[in-house]
């Protein structure tokens, strides 16, 4: 039943999801406990539905693999606000309302002479939903995408909106910038831009992991962003990609041979069996940063489509042990797993960021869609990364107590201090929320 509230001619339409046409996720792993989906169309709008609401999700564009965005009462869908809102040449910012995806914001930055300092592996997402649960591309100098973060407008349970920045609000900002959805319905997002810039992307295949072991902080290094994909069979890397930003200090040569792999005459996929098609332009073509810097382009479907994903961040200076230690699981997960892939990150500020404090490296699993087996493997690997101190990804399928998983984040408790101040009653929690977060 809709809630007279929903119904009302002066709040916009309603999601006609029938009966039969229940709401998932991207990859369909996760019916939505509701099928009541609300359209946001203004922040006026969206202030008069959260006020007239007990207990909401805010949604961005569903890419999330776990029940993070569920809600069980009603969810408030950010797509329709997708508009660029302002850049500012002299701060070097760009504001763009919360649904925005970063496929549709890259075009447009680049045709104004300007760049994100990084992406994800799809640029399907929207910025929102990207930022409040620390998406991440590569590169040891580049923090997650959280970290181009200048500013967030957000409407609070009690319908008010508030305003943070990092050159005003400190720790709030710091806090509230990585929210998790707990917060509140972020409105607008405010970016950190630089000058456009061109990227070239090389694509090794086969290297030994006996090279990576020795020289990976030379492998990670001679890129802007670099990705090691695996199935850990056969003792090596199936795919090296390193994109390398053109006219920004030395280039990366390109030699036939690097490390023992050997240059693709080709362009790849990251499972090399699926075409190339999806794939961002690669054989060291320029191209602007938002066609190069993800994996998968805009208008096709990214990575595999039918699957399942996992993804643990553990100290960068300890990349080679662990990577090592889930090698010795390969006979485990290979029979399950579609890709691996292995990416580094910069430390940040963020309270409740994987990268919080800590350089990274970022072991992802691409897994065959089958929960009951991927739920059996998970543990075995969250086991062997367990001395590392591993974060899981807040947007990825995992098995940690979630005592655990808060010991990992100091900032734990200020964080649901400042949800309470925004959301005193929970509206904005759910049963991931609650579970992982809010339980003491
Ligand atoms: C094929 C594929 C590839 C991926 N590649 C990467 C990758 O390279 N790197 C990486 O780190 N992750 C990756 N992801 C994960 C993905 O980036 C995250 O799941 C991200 O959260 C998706 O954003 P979304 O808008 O779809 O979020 P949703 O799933 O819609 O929502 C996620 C969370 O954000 C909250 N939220 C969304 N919008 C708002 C808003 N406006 N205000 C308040 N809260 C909001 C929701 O309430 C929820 O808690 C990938 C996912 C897929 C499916």
């Amino acid at each position: 039943m809709l809630s007279a509230a929903a119904a009302s001619p002066t709040l916009a339409r309603l999601f006609a999801w029938t009966e039969k046409q229940k709401l998932t996720n991207w990859a369909g792993n996760l019916t939505y406990s509701t099928d009541r989906v609300q359209d946001a169309v203004s922040v006026e709008q969206v202030r008069s539905f959260i006020r007239s609401q007990n207990k909401l999700k805010v949604l961005g564009t569903r890419h999330c693999f776990n029940s993070i965005a569920d809600s069980r009462d009603y969810l408030l869908s950010m797509k329709p606000l997708h508009e660029v809102v302002a850049i500012d040449a002299e701060a070097r910012t760009v504001t763009v309302d919360a649904g925005i995806t970063y496929g549709q914001l890259g075009p447009y930055l680049d045709g104004k002479g300007y760049a994100l300092h990084n992406l994800a592996s799809l640029p399907h997402i929207s910025v929102a939903g990207a930022c409040t649960t620390a998406t991440h591309g590569s590169g040891e100098k580049n923090g997650n995408l959280s970290t181009a973060v200048a500013g967030l407008e957000l409407v609070t349970a009690a319908g008010d909106v508030v305003k943070l920045s990092r050159k005003n609000d400190g720790d709030t900002f710091r806090g509230a910038v990585v929210g998790l959805g707990a917060l509140g319905a972020i409105t607008k997002v405010t970016l950190h831009i630089q000058p456009t810039f061109a990227v070239r992307q090389y694509v090794y295949e086969n290297l030994p992991f006996a090279q990576m072991k020795e020289h990976f902080d030379k492998i990670e290094a001679s890129g802007y962003s670099v990705s090691l994909f695996t199935d850990w069979q056969k003792q090596g890397i199936n795919e090296l990609w390193i994109k390398s930003r053109v006219g920004d200090g030395p280039a990366f040569a390109a030699p036939d041979e690097f490390f023992g792999a050997k240059k693709a005459t080709r362009n790849l996929h990251p499972i090399a069996e699926l075409s190339a098609e999806n794939c961002t332009e690669q054989m060291g073509v320029s191209g602007p940063w938002y066609e190069r810097l993800p994996h998968f382009r805009m208008g096709f479907t990214p990575s595999a489509g039918k699957e399942l994903q996992s993804e643990f961040f553990v100290p960068r200076n300890h990349a080679v042990e662990a990577i090592l230690a889930v090698e010795r699981l390969h006979d485990q997960i290979t029979p399950h797993l579609l890709i691996s892939e292995i990416r580094t990150i910069a430390e940040d500020d963020l309270w409740m960021s994987t990268a919080y404090k800590r350089p990274s490296v970022a072991i992802h699993f691409t897994w065959k869609q089958d929960w009951p087996t991927v739920r059996q493997v998970l543990p075995v690997i969250e086991k062997e990364l367990g001395p590392f101190q591993y974060r899981p990804h807040w947007g990825k399928l995992f098995t940690i107590s979630p005592a655990v998983l808060r010991s990992r984040y100091e900032r734990l408790p200020d964080f649901i201090e400042l949800a309470k101040k925004y959301d005193p009653t929970g509206k904005f929690r759910n049963d991931f929320l609650d579970r992982n977060i809010f339980a003491s």
